[in-house]
């Protein structure tokens, strides 16, 4: 493609919203532009990378015997109401104003649709289904570019098996594969354990490529290979225990000490020796949560255990509820009227302090054997930076990460709601266990950049790059820089190698230089009249920022090897 002839829009500014490398990147290199909030077009170059990305992706998919899809994105509101998503999904899903109908923000419902008719005996089973096409989520804050838009593309993939293994196989399949493709999409990645959210299901896991655009924290470990979502995340951490005294409890005056410092300072204790109270309303059940020190209550673990409706209990309510305020509520008393949990750290540990529901009163010697009745011990924590991994070999780390891809043991729910039963050996008839894998493909893209690019642009690998090489031909008005250079475009598009060809007479080589590292093709080659005097030519490597010359009788060959290397 001839610069001169093509469309390249590519900028200086962009617009203050712009402000993570990939989203300005890709608007100053011309690769899409925004409609409307979350809204993008993708012009030529942009769509060149989408298109080299979703080769990938489908050349893995039909590898582990996927079988390509194109449902629609326009769904009877029906489907979604014998799932019971149209609530679950909320604000979150496109109604469409004039028709019982809604834009798809995923295909659970139409696949399970299409299986309760047609996969009906274990024999037909198992099965991947697939499909890249768009997805609508009406996300509320669309941000970070194409990152979050409402409008956006997917490869979703569903498996259907008749077994419990057959759905670990699959899943353990897509598992593979997508390792596979984000590995060749140039991508870092770390696999994380996830909790499953709204969608249900029983395992899950995401990959998330680390970057500080990331909305999600991850603890991750290179020394163990350990990761997981901040959500779920565990570490090593040495409980409470006993200690040897076991004194009778004690009320003690503690004037203004509200934090758990406050306290251990005033009473001259360890903080690893306070016990922190938390006040939840599960409904009109008041729980109280007992955490150690100042360990941080981890909202989604409180979650997995209450269910997501557990709230925590306001101000009124405390007061109400024990007596006293946030900073003096203990669980001594508060027996039968609530629930009394408590953090793994705090099994069975004694003289330990804690609030005695009374304003500016702790109790000491507090014996979690002796004077309260847990009722059970969870691991309640938020982990922290630099704490030891779960196998004590190695320490956390806590990063910021991006949300490429997301894999689901999805079960029975969907087709237990939809009715898709196949029978079994047996003739029994059984609800269709499936799993359900979705990869965003603009998402690729920009975690691409975003591990890719210095502060002149892009530096695309040659797996996805829009095209193999960069060839600029520096001086426009010398016949001999102008002759070789055409030659050199005819010889490499001949040998199949794609070329982006600056022919332009109006942009200085200046331009041409910033233009040619800020669209980042992997190789550049620059035919200059300078260099061409000593028959020359020159090469440049972007990613690694290597320049060479060459004789210019083998500079086709040399970019040839360098792009097939
Ligand atoms: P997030 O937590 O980031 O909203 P999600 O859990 O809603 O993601 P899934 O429903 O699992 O995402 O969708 C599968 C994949 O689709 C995600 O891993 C992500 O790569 C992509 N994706 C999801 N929402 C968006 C969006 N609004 N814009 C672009 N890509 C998205
Ligand atoms: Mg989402």
């Amino acid at each position: 493609m001839r610069l001169s002839q093509g469309f390249f829009p590519t900028v200086k500014e962009v617009p203050s919203d712009a402000v993570i490398p990939s989203h300005q990147l890709m608007l100053r290199a011309g690769l899409m532009r925004q409609l409307a909030a979350g809204v993008f077009s993708f012009l030529p170059i942009g769509y060149a990378v989408m298109k080299k990305v979703m080769t990938i992706i489908r050349q893995e998919m039909d590898a582990i015997g996927g079988q390509e899809f194109h449902l629609p994105a326009l769904n009877p509101i029906e489907l979604w109401e014998e799932t019971d998503r149209v609530k679950a999904f909320g604000d979150i899903m496109f109604h469409v104003k004039n028709r019982p109908m809604v834009l798809a923000p995923t295909h659970e419902e139409v696949i399970t649709h299409i299986a309760k008719d047609h996969v009906k005996s274990y024999k037909a089973m198992p099965q991947i289904w697939y499909q890249i096409q768009t997805k609508f989520r009406n996300e509320p804050r669309p941000k970070s570019g194409v990152l979050r838009g409402r409008q956006f593309t997917m490869k979703d993939a569903y498996s259907m098996d008749a077994t419990w293994q057959g759905l670990d196989k699959s899943y353990e399949l897509h598992r593979e594969a997508y390792k596979k493709i984000y590995t060749r999409c140039g991508l870092t990645f770390h696999i994380v354990g996830a909790s499953s959210g709204a969608m249900g299901g029983s395992g899950s896991q995401e990959f998330m490529v680390e970057s500080n655009a990331g909305e999600d924290n991850l603890a991750v470990c290179s020394e163990t290979g350990y990761a997981a979502n901040v959500e779920i995340a565990t570490s090593l951490m040495p409980n409470a225990g006993r200690v040897e005294a076991n004194e009778p409890l004690k009320e003690v005056h503690t004037p203004n000490c509200r934090s758990i410092d406050e306290v251990a300072a005033f009473l001259s204790m360890p903080v690893g020796r306070c016990a922190k109270s938390l006040i939840f309303m599960n409904g009109t059940q008041p729980v109280l949560v007992l955490m150690l020190g100042n360990d941080q209550l981890n909202e989604t673990k409180l979650q997995a255990v209450f269910g997501q409706e557990i709230r925590p209990a306001q101000t009124e309510e405390l007061l109400q509820l024990t007596g006293a305020d946030a900073g003096s509520i203990g669980p001594v008393g508060l027996e039968g009227k609530f629930t009394i949990v408590a953090d793994k750290r705090l099994e069975e540990a004694n003289g330990l302090v804690c609030g005695a529901n009374k304003n500016d009163y702790h109790l000491m010697n507090l014996d979690l054997k002796r004077d309260v009745k847990v009722q059970a011990y969870y691991d309640f924590r938020m982990v922290e930076e630099g704490e030891p991994t779960p196998d004590g070999k190695g320490k956390l780390r806590i990063v910021k990460g991006i949300e490429v891809g997301h894999i689901f043991k999805l079960g029975t729910k969907y087709s237990v709601s939809m009715k898709a039963n196949f029978l079994d050996e047996q003739g029994k008839e059984n609800p269709i266990i499936m799993g359900s894998y979705g990869i965003g493909v603009e998402r690729i893209i920009a975690c691409h950049i975003e591990q890719h690019h210095d502060e002149f642009g892009i530096k695309w690998q040659k797996s996805i790059a829009p095209y193999d090489v960069h060839l600029i031909c520096v001086n426009m008005n010398s016949e001999a820089v102008v002759k070789r250079s055409e030659a050199l475009y005819a010889e490499l598009t001949a040998a199949g190698i794609s070329v982006l060809f600056d022919d332009r007479t109006d942009a200085s080589a200046g331009f041409k230089f910033k233009d040619a590292d800020l669209l980042g093709m992997p190789l550049q080659v620059i035919v200059g009249e300078k260099n061409l005097k000593n028959n020359e030519i020159e090469m440049k490597d972007r990613s690694a920022g290597k320049r060479w010359n060459v004789a210019a009788d083998v500079a086709a060959a040399e970019a040839i090897a360098f792009v097939r290397s």
